[in-house]
């Protein structure tokens, strides 16, 4: 369609011009359709060339391409004003505990604890105890107490699939076990609440397995709140695989919490349907519950701006972006996440903690382990990111003076 001395003019049909083109006489009108013919043969080339290009292609881009498709209009998208992000925060911490406790966060009821046994370790002792976290639900947990602190700072620590279902696991408080994270911080000073966790029958069915794990968490902290020899101005978080999803799902709606690590499981709802299979894998309902209404990267902000350190391992080929692919075990997960897809996806976590004010509160460590926490990673992160504010030990200098003074008063006295 020309504007000038073409033969299609405007306001023809395409149509009108295909039967002025070839107008319907004799050997002309053969001519014209074997030139046609020849011209669709052409054509039909070509398209034949890109459709074999993008096959064998496809292996290659159709995750990338369909993950960055979905990936940039995912409901769960936040806004990028400041403002809009602390609104969209605020939204999603009550859409989360709405959508996994049954509506919203559930009213406080009394504890009820009861120290149900003490074990006795070199640098600490630990606690079993019962507590109610809801009127009608009872759970368990442990807690290390360090011998000779005053006031121990407080880890909540919570495991996945890879520790026992449905109970508080003391083997985790010794070193040498798939969670020795707890005997690392316990041995360490810290008071480490385990509470049982990953009990697979729901109780209410209006709830998730991950909500119910998550306020069991929450109450436990509640717990610890009661006892005098710890300091719950230095609260961290912990959490391995599905422990780690806790783990955030507790950062964003528990203010106690000041930093958190979490290890093993931080991807993307793509790679998790397309190349992990479930079963065998346990997805605890996730997939269907979660999945089409918040990406991991957006479950991630709703933390910001506590500092947050997620780490994978080399070994771990299921959940490292970039691993090695030879390590996979293919009855268990067909592909490795990729890793632009993975830069991709946390590109969007710093986002959130830059908007959130804190643009280095969120980082990935790469550690040379397999589906398990670095310890002594996790505990320089946790330890510096709830040190006491140099505002607060400036604070306390005069009471530590005033107590100098008295001190030397009395002894002064006595010696006098
Ligand atoms: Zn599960």
């Amino acid at each position: 369609m020309d504007g000038g001395g073409g033969r299609w003019q405007v306001g023809e049909s395409a149509a009108q011009a295909a039967v002025q083109e070839f107008p319907a006489t004799g050997e002309g009108r053969i001519d014209r359709m074997n030139q046609m013919m020849c011209r669709l043969s052409r054509q039909a080339r070509f398209l034949a060339v890109v459709i074999a290009i993008q096959a064998l292609l496809a292996p290659v881009t159709n995750g990338l391409t369909g993950f960055a498709q979905g990936f940039e209009n995912r409901p769960s998208l936040f806004p990028d004003s400041r403002q809009g992000f602390a609104e969209w925060q605020a939204s999603y911490r009550s859409n989360l505990a709405a959508w996994i406790m049954g509506g919203g966060v559930p009213d406080r009821v009394p504890l009820n604890a009861q120290v149900t046994n003490i074990c006795d370790y070199a640098a600490f002792t630990l606690h079993s105890v019962t507590y109610n976290s809801l009127a009608d639900r009872t759970n368990t947990l442990l807690i290390s107490l360090p011998k000779g602190v005053a006031r121990a700072p407080v880890l909540l620590a919570l495991h996945g699939h890879e520790n026992t279902w449905g109970a508080a696991n003391p083997a985790a408080y010794t070193p040498g076990n798939v969670d020795d994270f707890c005997a690392y911080f316990a041995e360490r000073g810290w008071a480490v609440v385990q509470p049982a966790t990953m009990d697979h029958t729901l109780q209410h069915p209006s709830w998730t397995l991950i909500g119910e794990w998550t306020w069991d968490s929450i109450r436990a902290l509640d717990y610890a709140a009661t006892l005098p020899q710890v300091d719950m101005d230095r609260v961290g978080v912990a959490g391995l695989s599905t422990g780690g999803l806790i783990a955030m799902s507790v950062s964003a709606l528990d203010d106690r919490v000041k930093a958190g690590v979490v290890a093993g499981i931080l991807t993307t709802w793509r790679h998790v349907k397309d190349d992990i299979l479930v079963p065998p894998n346990c997805d605890c309902g996730m997939i269907a519950q979660l999945s089409s209404r918040l990406e991991f990267c957006d479950w991630a902000a709703l933390a910001a701006s506590k500092p947050v350190e997620f780490q994978h391992g080399l070994l771990d080929a299921q959940f490292c972006p970039g691993a090695d692919p030879a390590l996979l075990n293919p009855a268990s997960c067909v592909a490795v996440m990729p890793q632009d897809e993975y830069n991709t996806m946390f590109s969007e976590v710093e986002r959130a903690y830059a908007l959130a004010g804190s643009p280095a509160g969120a980082s990935t460590l790469i550690h040379n382990g397999g589906h398990e926490v670095d310890n002594e990673a996790a505990y320089q992160w946790i330890t510096t990111n709830t040190a006491p504010e140099p505002g607060t030990l400036l604070m306390l200098l005069p009471v530590g003076l005033a107590g100098l003074a008295g001190l030397l008063y009395y002894a002064w006295k006595k010696w006098k």
